[in-house]
């Protein structure tokens, strides 16, 4: 499998960690009930079909990357910058309150 990295193009698969689902982004308010911070810091779904997940380009030029793919086919929909990819355009983004998981290196 191929990734086409944003900023460095289509890439080998080896380049590239994945980090896990992208429910990782919708962390609860600071206030938010026990049951809420429970669930996003233990459970996780493993979907088959189409996912979203994040992924770190660790071989390359180490953005975080809000992937779009299925994993029964192996296809990729859409590869952007979790920094840039913000709310509102399709991906939720960073939480409220929280501080994004994005940017290059750090
Ligand atoms: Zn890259």
């Amino acid at each position: 499998m191929r990734i086409p990295c944003p900023h460095c193009g289509e890439r080998d698969l080896r380049e590239f960690t994945c980090r896990g689902g992208a429910e990782a982004l919708d962390r609860p308010a600071p206030d938010a009930p026990d049951e809420a911070w429970d669930s996003w810091l233990h459970l996780r779904e493993n979907r088959a079909g189409r996912t979203r997940e994040l992924w770190q380009h660790s071989g390359g030029c180490r953005a975080w990357l809000l992937v779009e793919r299925d994993t029964l086919t192996h296809a990729l929909y859409r590869v952007r910058d979790i920094a840039l990819a913000g709310r509102g355009q399709g991906g939720r983004g960073r939480a409220k309150g929280g501080r994004a998981q994005g940017g290059r290196g750090r």
